[in-house]
């Protein structure tokens, strides 16, 4: 059976990864968390006193390896920042904060473009983010854009932080979740938007297992399409 690429894109808090996770598992592809990378550049900036001024970022962009490791006990891949873990410091808020911002960088788009065209390359992945669908693999055969209700959203990123202990309230993180958004479609480098052939998918109020079936049913249609 010929392997597809599977680009998933959308607003922030969509819950894009946990499907993308259980689709790439279903499948036997590879999955690829865009976001992490995003976050671990942040995370770098922050370390290094770098995080407002981007020329200094863009300079030390050659010092930054970012590597996918799977975890055989979660069945993922997680994110390593120069040899070093750091699934749990790239999601604290303090990161969210800032990563829109740097996200906006075209040369750091450039370089983590490359990285996952890479991974791309023998298809068999599923891909999440804001640009996948339009420019990581504007040829992907299956391309889906989330989206959520920004209370529904904020919901649920506020959960799962007081559930890591993180001390935030709601309110800040609903406005976390808003300020992404408008960033992320707004910047002038590979804005967020919908492909134009991608398949919208509204989940403010629908189950995971729901969606998953869903998902995994638009996949397999195409799978069986292309072969
Ligand atoms: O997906 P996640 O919410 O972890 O992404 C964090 C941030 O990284 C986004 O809000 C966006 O600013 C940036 N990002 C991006 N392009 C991608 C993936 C993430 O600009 N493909």
């Amino acid at each position: 059976m010929g392997k597809i690429t599977i680009a998933i894109d959308g607003y922030s808090s969509t819950g894009k990864s946990t499907i993308a996770k259980q689709l790439a598992k279903s499948l036997g592809y590879i999955y690829v968390d865009t976001g992490a990378m995003y976050r671990a550049v942040t995370l770098f900036a922050m370390r290094n006193g770098v995080d407002t001024n981007a020329e200094k970022l863009i300079q030390l962009l050659p010092e930054i390896d970012l590597k996918f490791v799977f975890n055989e006990a979660l069945g993922y891949s997680e994110m390593y920042l120069n040899g070093e873990h750091v699934e749990t410091e790239i999601r604290t808020l303090a990161v969210s904060n800032l990563v829109s911002k740097i996200s906006e960088i075209e040369q750091i788009r450039i370089k983590l473009v490359d990285i996952q065209r890479d991974m791309g390359k023998s298809k068999g992945i599923v891909m999440d983010g804001r640009d996948i669908g339009t420019v990581v693999f504007p040829d992907a055969e299956l391309k889906i854009f989330m989206n959520a209700s920004a209370d529904a959203r904020a919901a649920r990123r506020y959960k799962e932080l007081l559930d890591k202990g993180e001390k935030v309230t709601y309110q800040e993180v609903l406005k976390n979740v808003q300020e992404r958004d408008y960033i992320d479609s707004h910047r002038e480098f590979s804005p967020l938007m919908k492909a134009a052939d991608a398949i919208e998918f509204d989940n403010t109020d629908m189950g995971l297992k729901e969606q998953f079936e869903r998902m995994h049913s638009f996949a397999l249609r195409v799978i069986e399409k292309t072969n």
